[in-house]
């Protein structure tokens, strides 16, 4: 009942969208707006993500003044809010898919991270998520924690030919040679970064604060494979960046307790 309150919802918004536009790209927005209306009807929040951006952009190419730009992006930023994580929760089926993310939304998303291992295990997953669905690589987390040593950075960075072999051909796992060779690549630099300056968490909190794009340059000169999706997902998932919640959401109260470092400037 949730779940189809919400795809309503979602798709009165962009109906309303669509139908306020007169120009030339009027089907192509139309055929966004069903893939939104279906991605809501699954609760797939990254496609939604995609399909929306799809059509904002659409918007912006054929929306030339200023005031319907603005407009648009009220309409926009309302289509999210509906769509944010935290509400599309309760309304996945079936149990264990709601379960999962559940998990991961009420006890991990957001949440300050203390271990540099399991820091460089969230950066892993991130990584890995480039292209494929939250819920894809939620699922192989047990696999991925098997698979990398237990995100072991010592043991990761010294994996030889034979391990990268055997990752390639580890079905538990995203067998993409390039985000193979990110992980391991990546632990040996947080080596060096450990040696610099005591821990990765160290590191991390040597450069705070930065904005979005000051995080995804650094990331970018530092480390493989970390474009500005992952790099704002890994740090809005450690606290680092703010967004991981809702304002009403009840986790998002439970972190500031936490002090996550987007709080402190
Ligand atoms: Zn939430």
């Amino acid at each position: 009942m949730k779940k189809d309150q919400l795809a309503n919802d979602c798709w009165g918004i962009a109906f309303c969208w669509c139908h306020s536009l007169r120009w030339l790209l009027v089907s192509q927005i139309k055929m966004c707006a069903i893939k939104v209306q279906f991605c809501c009807a699954v609760g797939d929040f990254q496609r939604f993500k995609i399909h929306s951006c799809v059509i904002g952009w659409n918007f912006k190419k054929s929306i030339r003044t200023k005031k319907s730009q603005s407009r648009l992006i009220i309409v926009r930023k309302k289509l999210e809010y509906k769509m944010s994580y935290c509400k599309v929760i309760p309304t996945l089926e079936p149990e264990a898919r709601y379960l999962l993310h559940k998990n991961y939304h009420d006890n991990h998303y957001g949440f300050p991270i203390h271990d540099d291992n399991e820091l460089f295990g969230r950066l892993i997953m991130e990584i890995n998520q480039a292209g494929l669905s939250w819920e894809t690589i939620l699922k192989k987390e047990d696999a991925f924690r098997l698979a990398y040593g237990g995100f072991d950075i010592k043991t990761v960075a010294s994996f030889s030919e034979k391990d990268r072999e055997r990752l390639l051909n580890d079905s538990g796992i995203i067998r993409n040679r390039l985000k193979i060779n990110a992980a391991i690549e990546n632990a040996k630099t947080i080596v060096l970064l450990q040696a610099e300056h005591g821990s990765f968490q160290q590191w991390l909190a040597h450069h705070h604060p930065k904005d979005k794009a000051g995080w995804v340059k650094l990331f970018k000169q530092t480390f493989r494979f970390t474009g500005g999706e992952i790099v704002n997902e890994f740090l809005m998932s450690i606290g680092y960046l703010p967004g991981a919640h809702s304002e009403d959401c009840p986790v998002y109260h439970q972190i500031l307790e936490t002090q996550p470092r987007w709080r402190i400037n």
